[in-house]
C-alpha cells in the first residue's frame, strides 16, 4: 500500500469543474481509497498576465498502485479533462502530478527515471504545491525544515 500526494491545477475553462470530475472518478477507482481534497487555492499568473489565474490544490490518497500505474492513471485523468477541450491547443485543462509517495512503512520513496521523479523536482520551491500540502500534512518536514518555515522563507 502506497500513500499519494498529488497536486492538481487548471486554468482554463470550467477549473473547477475539471478538478472535481477528476476527483469523482479517483474516488470510485477500485484501487484507490482514503481519498482527501484540500481547499482550492486561486493563484495569479505571473510573466504573461492575458493567461487566466490558476486554480491549485492538492489531494492525498492511498493506493495499491505502484507508482508508475498510479502515473498511468492520473494521465489518464488529463486525457479525460483534455477530451472536454473544445478550443486550439492552449493551456492546461488539468495538470496532476505526484508530489510524494510513502510506502507501507511510512517512508518517503524516491524515484528518478524517465518517466516519474519523486519527489517531485521542484515542488519545495512552489508556494502553490506548499500552502495545499501543508493543509494536507501539516507536520511535514523535509531535509530539515519545516514546511510552514519553507512557506515562510518563501513570502519574504
Ligand atoms: P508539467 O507538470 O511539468 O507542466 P507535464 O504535466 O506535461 O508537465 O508532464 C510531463 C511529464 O512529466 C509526464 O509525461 C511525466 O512522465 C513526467 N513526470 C515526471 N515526474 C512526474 C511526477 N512526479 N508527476 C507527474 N509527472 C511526472
Ligand atoms: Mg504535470
Amino acid at each position: 500500500m502506497y500513500t499519494y500526494y498529488i497536486s492538481v491545477g487548471s486554468n482554463m475553462g470550467d477549473k473547477r469543474g475539471y478538478i472535481n470530475s477528476a476527483f469523482q472518478s479517483l474516488q470510485q477507482h477500485e484501487a484507490v481509497s482514503k481519498l482527501v481534497a484540500s481547499a482550492l487555492i486561486e493563484t495569479e499568473p505571473w510573466g504573461y498576465t492575458e493567461q487566466d489565474t490558476f486554480v491549485n490544490g492538492m489531494w492525498s490518497c492511498e493506493s495499491t498502485l505502484e507508482p508508475h500505474q498510479m502515473l498511468s492513471l492520473i494521465q489518464q485523468l488529463e486525457q479525460e479533462a483534455g477530451r472536454k477541450r473544445l478550443i486550439h491547443w492552449g493551456p492546461r485543462t488539468l495538470d496532476l502530478d505526484i508530489i510524494l509517495v510513502y510506502d507501507t512503512e511510512g517512508m518517503l520513496i524516491s524515484l528518478c527515471d524517465e518517466s516519474l521523479v519523486v519527489p517531485h523536482p521542484h515542488f519545495w520551491e512552489r508556494t502553490f504545491v506548499l500552502e495545499p500540502l501543508y493543509q494536507l500534512l501539516p507536520t511535514f518536514t523535509y531535509k530539515g525544515i519545516k514546511v510552514v518555515d519553507r512557506l515562510a522563507q518563501l513570502s519574504v
